[in-house]
C-alpha cells in the first residue's frame, strides 16, 4: 500500500497553503467552480493529491493553472479548507519545480532571502552610479542598455528553459501524444490566452477584474515597448512622449487598485497575500509611477538636479527584471498561458 507523503503538506505550507487537511472530500468546491469541467475537474482532486503528498501527480498536472483564483470554492467550502489558497500555493510550488535555478523556491519560501536579493540589487545599482560619478547621461544610457539585455537574457536563460521543463513534466513525461499539426493549430490559443486571459470571464462576477487585468497586460506591454524599443526617455516625438505618460499612468492606477483590494481584504482572492503577491503589485505600481515622474522631470528640465529620481526608477526596474520577472509572480502569466496551450494539446 502506498504511504502518505506528509512532508509535502509541510513543504506546501511554506508556499502559502493552510488548513487544506481539514478537507473531508465533499466535492462542493468542484461543484461550484465555474471553470471545472468533466475532463479537467478541480480543485478537489488537487486537494486530495496535496493531502496524500502525490508530488508527481501535481507536477504533471495543469489544473492549478486552469484556476483563475475567483475564490468561489473557498466561499462555499463547509470545512474552511481554503481550496482557492491551496490552488494558489500549488501554482507557487509548481513555479519552483519548473525553475531550473531553484531560486524561485528559495524566494517563495523565505522572506529574508527575498529582501536580501532586493537590497543587493538596489545597492549594486547605487554602486554602479557612484562608480560612474553619478553622471546622469552615462547612468541613463546604462539603464536603457540594461533593459534590452535583461529582457533577452532572462528569456533565453531562465524562462525558455523553464517552459521546456514545464513541457517535459506535463506533456513529454506523461507520454501525451500530440501531432505537430496540433501544436501549430493550438498556438493561436496560446497567443489569445496570453493577451486576453479570456477564460477568466467564465468566473462568476469577474468582468471588472478581467477588464483590469486586460488593461494592465496591454499597458505593461505598451510601456515595455515605449521604453525599450522607442527609448521613451530620449525620444522627442510628442506622440511617443504622450503614449508613455498614458501607459505608465494606467499601470499605476490599476495596480494601486489591486494594492487597495489587498489592504481592504474584502474579496476572497485578496484576503491572503504572500510577500510575492505584495512585491508584484507594489513594484508594478512603483514602476509606473517612477517612469511617469522621470519623463515629467525630463520635460520640466529638472532631472539633471534630481538624479536620485532616475536612480530610484532604475533600482525598481532592475529588481523587477532580475527578481520578480524570472522568479516571482510575473511567471504565472507565462505558465498559465502555456498551461492553456498544453491543456488543449492534451484535450
Ligand atoms: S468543499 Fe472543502 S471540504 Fe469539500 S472537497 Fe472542497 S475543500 Fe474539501
Ligand atoms: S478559485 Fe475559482 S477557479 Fe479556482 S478552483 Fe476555486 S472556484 Fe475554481
Amino acid at each position: 500500500m502506498a504511504s502518505i507523503n506528509t512532508k509535502f503538506g509541510k513543504d506546501l505550507k511554506k508556499y502559502g497553503a493552510f488548513d487544506f487537511n481539514a478537507c473531508y472530500n465533499c466535492g462542493t468546491c468542484t461543484a461550484v467552480c465555474s471553470l471545472s469541467t468533466e475532463e479537467d475537474s478541480f480543485p478537489r482532486e488537487m486537494i486530495r493529491f496535496s493531502v496524500l503528498g502525490m508530488e508527481d501527480g501535481i507536477k504533471s498536472s495543469l489544473k492549478p493553472w486552469l484556476c483563475y483564483y475567483c475564490g468561489q470554492c473557498t466561499t462555499y467550502c463547509p470545512q474552511t479548507a481554503h481550496p482557492a489558497e491551496l490552488m494558489m500555493s500549488l501554482r507557487r510550488w509548481l513555479t519552483s519545480r519548473y525553475d531550473w535555478t531553484k531560486l524561485s523556491g528559495l524566494l517563495y519560501r523565505s522572506l529574508p532571502v527575498s529582501i536580501l536579493a532586493m537590497v543587493i540589487t538596489g545597492l549594486t545599482v547605487i554602486a554602479y552610479a557612484a562608480f560612474k560619478d553619478f553622471d546622469l547621461v552615462t547612468v541613463m544610457h546604462a539603464g536603457h542598455t540594461f533593459e534590452m539585455l535583461a529582457i533577452l537574457s532572462v528569456f533565453a536563460l531562465i524562462l525558455v528553459p523553464n517552459l521546456i521543463r514545464m513541457w517535459w513534466f506535463t506533456i513529454l513525461k506523461p507520454k501525451v501524444k500530440a501531432s505537430l499539426t496540433a501544436y501549430i493549430k493550438s498556438f493561436w490559443d496560446l497567443i489569445v490566452h496570453m493577451f486576453t486571459q479570456k477564460r477568466s470571464l467564465d468566473c462568476e462576477d469577474n468582468q471588472f477584474r478581467w477588464f483590469e487585468h486586460f488593461i494592465l497586460v496591454i499597458g505593461y506591454l505598451a510601456l515595455l515597448f515605449t521604453t525599450v524599443v522607442l527609448d521613451w526617455f530620449s525620444n522627442e516625438s510628442l506622440f511617443v512622449i504622450l503614449l508613455g505618460y498614458v501607459v505608465s499612468a494606467i499601470i499605476f492606477i490599476v495596480t494601486i487598485d489591486f494594492v487597495y483590494d489587498r489592504i481592504k481584504k474584502k474579496k476572497e482572492l485578496s484576503r491572503f497575500s504572500q510577500a510575492s503577491d505584495w512585491m508584484f503589485v507594489v513594484w508594478l505600481a512603483l514602476m509606473g509611477l517612477s517612469a511617469f515622474a522621470v519623463r515629467l522631470f525630463i520635460d520640466l528640465d529638472l532631472l539633471e538636479r534630481n538624479l536620485w529620481l532616475y536612480l530610484f526608477h532604475l533600482i525598481i526596474l532592475v529588481q523587477w527584471a532580475l527578481i520578480i520577472v524570472p522568479f516571482g509572480k510575473w511567471t504565472h502569466f507565462l505558465y498559465r498561458s502555456f498551461a492553456m496551450y498544453f491543456a488543449r494539446l492534451r484535450g
